[in-house]
C-alpha cells in the first residue's frame, strides 16, 4: 500500500532518546556545523535487521543488506573512536535491532575503553527488549547505564499486532532484568492513531510507578511500509491537551541529549517526553548526526543529504580519510526538517526506513 505523504523533507528530528547531559563540558569539540551548532552526539546504526516487524517501520516483508555491505565490528570501532576523537560525547548505538547483532557485545565492551578514559560521556542503546532478559548484566558491566526500550503498549495482543513478530512477555521480562542489573530504562512510545492512543494514560502511570520515564514520539513518514502513515499519525500537541484534562503537566527544564521536551506529572511524580517532529520543529539546537551500518552519514534525520564513509574507512587502514570525510559531511548538516504528513497519497517522505538510519 502507499504511504501518504505531501511534503518535502528538510530537516533534523529523531525518533526517540533523552539522556540527561552531565555539566561536564566537551573537550574542544571540533565538528561545528555551519550553522555554529556542535555536532556532540552520535547515534549508530548497528544492523538493519530486526527481530520484530514494527508497522510503522518496516514492511513485512523486508529484504535486509547482504552481510559485505554493513560494517564489521572493527569497522564500527574504528568509526565510532574517529568520532568520539572529534567531540562525540554520546554514543548511542541501535538498529534495526542492535542487540540481535552478531558479537554485539564485544564492540560495546571495545567501546566502554572511551567511558573508562572519560573520552565518552555516555554510552547507550535503544532497545525492543527482546534479548534483555539475556544481555542485561553485560550491558551493565561494559559501561551502559542507561537504555531506551521502545514499547508500544501493554497489551500482549495489540502488541503482537503493533510488532508482528514480538512477544510482550519476552520484553517485559527484559525490562525486569535491565532494572534488576541497575540500568535505568526509559521507555519510548510511538503514538498510533486508532491503534494505542487510548493505552497512553495507562502506559505512563505503569512507567511511573515503575520508575520509568515516557517519552511519546509522533510518527515519522520514514520508509515504505505496508500501511497508510496519514492512518497512524497522532498529533502529540492533541495528545497533551487531552492529558492536560487529566493530569497537571508542569514544563521542567530537563536537560536531554535529544530533542524531548518534558513535563513533570504532579499525579504520578514521573516525567513524560514528547518528541513532536511533525507538530514542531527543535532543529535549532540539533546537536547530532547519525551513521547506517553501511557507512553512510546522515547530518539530518529528515534529508537525504548523506557521506559515504564506508569508502574511506576501507581505503586505508589509518583514520586520516575518515576523518576528512566527517569534516566535509559535517560542513553541510542542514539547517533541519520540515516533515508533514499529509492528506495526498505520495511517496515516503524520506525513502529510507527508520531501521536503516536508525531511531
Ligand atoms: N529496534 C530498536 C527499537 O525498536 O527500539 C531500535 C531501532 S528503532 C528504529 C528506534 C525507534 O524508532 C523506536 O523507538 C521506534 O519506535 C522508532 N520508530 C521507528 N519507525 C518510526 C517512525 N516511522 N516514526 C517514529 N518513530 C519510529
Ligand atoms: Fe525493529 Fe525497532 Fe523497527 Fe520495531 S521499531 S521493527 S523493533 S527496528
Amino acid at each position: 500500500m502507499t504511504i501518504k505523504t505531501d511534503i518535502a523533507p528538510t530537516g533534523a528530528q529523531d525518533a526517540d532518546d533523552a539522556a540527561p547531559l552531565s555539566g561536564h563540558s566537551a573537550s574542544a569539540p571540533s565538528m561545528i556545523d555551519p550553522f555554529g551548532r556542535a555536532v556532540t552526539y552520535l547515534r549508530v546504526s548497528v544492523t538493519d535487521r530486526c527481530d520484530f516487524r514494527c508497522v510503522y517501520c518496516m514492511a513485512e516483508n523486508m529484504t535486509f543488506l547482504p552481510k559485505r555491505e554493513v560494517l564489521s565490528l572493527e569497522e564500527l570501532d574504528r568509526l565510532c573512536t574517529t568520532f568520539i576523537e572529534k567531540g562525540v560525547r554520546k554514543l548511542r548505538l541501535t538498529g534495526g535491532e542492535p542487540l540481535v547483532r552478531k558479537n554485539i557485545m564485544s564492540l560495546i565492551r571495545n567501546l566502554s575503553r572511551h567511558i573508562k578514559s572519560g573520552a565518552l560521556e555516555e554510552l547507550t542503546v535503544t532497545t525492543n527488549g527482546s534479548q534483555l532478559a539475556k544481555l542485561a548484566g553485560e550491558l551493565v558491566d561494559n559501561g551502559v547505564r542507561r537504555i531506551n526500550v521502545s514499547l508500544d503498549t501493554l497489551n500482549p495482543d495489540r502488541f503482537k499486532q503493533i510488532t508482528r513478530w514480538g512477544e510482550l512477555d519476552k520484553v517485559l521480562n527484559g525490562i525486569e532484568a535491565a532494572k534488576a542489573a541497575g540500568l535505568q530504562v526509559k521507555i519510548n512510545m510511538v503514538a498510533l492513531k486508532n491503534a494505542n492512543d487510548h493505552e497512553i494514560v495507562p502506559m505512563m502511570e505503569w512507567c511511573h510507578a515503575n520508575g520509568h520515564d515516557l517519552t511519546l514520539i509522533e510518527t515519522m513518514p520514514l520508509g515504505e511500509i505496508d500501511e497508510d502513515r496519514t492512518d497512524q499519525y497522532l498529533p502529540l500537541s492533541q495528545v497533551r491537551s487531552q492529558l492536560s484534562e487529566r493530569f497537571t503537566l508542569n514544563d521542567i527544564p530537563y536537560k536531554t541529549g535529544g530533542p524531548a521536551r518534558y513535563v513533570n506529572v504532579k499525579e504520578t511524580g514521573g516525567r513524560l517526553g514528547f518528541i513532536t517532529p511533525m507538530t514542531h520543529n527543535f532543529c535549532e539546537s540539533c546537536n547530532r548526526v547519525r551513521v547506517t551500518c553501511t557507512g553512510q552519514l546522515y547530518m539530518c534525520l529528515g534529508q537525504d543529504d548523506m557521506r559515504d564513509l564506508r569508502a574511506p574507512l576501507r581505503a586505508s587502514e589509518g583514520n586520516e580519510l575518515l576523518s576528512q570525510a566527517i569534516d566535509e559531511a559535517i560542513s553541510r548538516k542542514p539547517k533541519g526538517h520540515d516533515f508533514v504528513i499529509g492528506r495526498n497519497k505520495g511517496p515516503a517522505a524520506v525513502a529510507r526506513h527508520m531501521s536503516v538510519t536508525g531511531g
